[in-house]
């Protein structure tokens, strides 16, 4: 039998560090939604006990350092399945891109062989199981939009009515989610983002609100490193979306958009400047 799952991409309508934890974690408070863009996951039995990735993408590893092989030997070892899976990861997310492709990934390879194999797991435990692989996990098993807290893993859902276009453009640079977060000082932000009041903008729909308060503190570390984040930015401020921000620890830029008539405008004016760009949907 083979099945297939879709792998969405996550940006982060804000991101705030509270403080660095004990265990090394930082404690987070994030609004994290979905976007229409996906990376295709394919999973099919095997009647050997082995896990076997491949992938179009030739700069992904294809072992165990690979999320979705972490995933599908985690609900083995748990579970105790003796049986074996291919899984053909069609890869559409940027990688290393503050998308959470590769967490994205795992958390469709859980659905995905919960289904397959037939175990009945409920959602919630598919989030706690999803934990040990990465703290952006737990919320791609659901996705929608939804606030995180803890390290990440802590979700409430989030009920979201806007509507509107999101413009990604992924600088050609590769940033490590690690190094960003080992660089910031947690005690000395300068800007953190009012998270209450983005909660209240998206449930009260009010666009303009949200496009004004969005905010990410990584920014604070990425724009340093990395100038071409900060000129992504500008160059998306300059062409006319109406609420720009960094995803993740970056690299890339998104940039709202409501009116379908500036999209085309913007998406073509970004060409100039990278070719990884594009222009989705916000998932409801
Ligand atoms: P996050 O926003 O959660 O930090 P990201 O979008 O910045 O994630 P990913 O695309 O998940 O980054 O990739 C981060 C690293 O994980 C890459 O260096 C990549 O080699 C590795 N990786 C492991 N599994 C995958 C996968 N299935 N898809 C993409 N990258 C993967």
């Amino acid at each position: 039998m083979k099945i297939y799952e879709r792998a969405s991409a996550k940006i982060n309508l804000s991101l705030d560090v509270l403080r660095k934890r004990e265990d090394g974690y930082h404690e987070v408070e994030m609004i994290m939604t979905m976007v229409d863009l996906a990376d295709r996951i394919e999973m099919q039995e095997l009647p050997r006990d082995t896990i076997i990735i491949s992938s179009q993408a030739g700069y992904i590893p294809l072992d165990e350092k690979n999320l979705a092989f972490q995933a599908a030997r985690l609900i083995k070892d748990r579970y105790d399945v003796r049986k074996g899976v291919y899984i053909h990861l069609d890869k559409k997310i940027p990688v290393a891109a503050g998308l959470a492709g590769g967490s994205s990934d795992a958390a469709a390879t859980l659905r995905g062989l919960n289904r397959l194999w037939g175990l009945g797991i409920p959602t919630e435990e598919l989030q706690v199981l999803g934990a040990e692989l990465g703290s952006d996990v737990p919320f791609c098993v659901t996705g929608g939009t939804a606030l995180a807290t803890g390290r990440g893993e802590r979700l409430q859902p989030v009920n979201n009515p806007l509507q509107c276009w999101v413009i990604l453009a992924k600088p050609p640079i590769n940033v490590s989610t690690s190094e960003v977060y080992g660089k910031l000082n947690a005690a000395h932000i300068r800007n953190h983002p009012d998270t209450q009041s983005i909660l209240e903008a998206i449930r009260g729909k009010r666009f303009d609100e949200l496009c004004h308060r969005l905010g990410n503190v990584l920014e604070e570390v990425t724009l340093e490193l990395y100038p071409q984040v900060r000129q992504m930015k500008e160059v998306m401020e300059r062409l006319g979306a109406d609420g720009v921000l960094m995803s993740g620890s970056g690299p890339t830029v998104f940039g709202l958009v409501s009116k379908e008539a500036k999209v085309a405008r913007i998406y073509n004016g970004l060409r100039g400047f990278c070719k990884d760009v594009y222009a989705v949907r916000m998932l409801p």
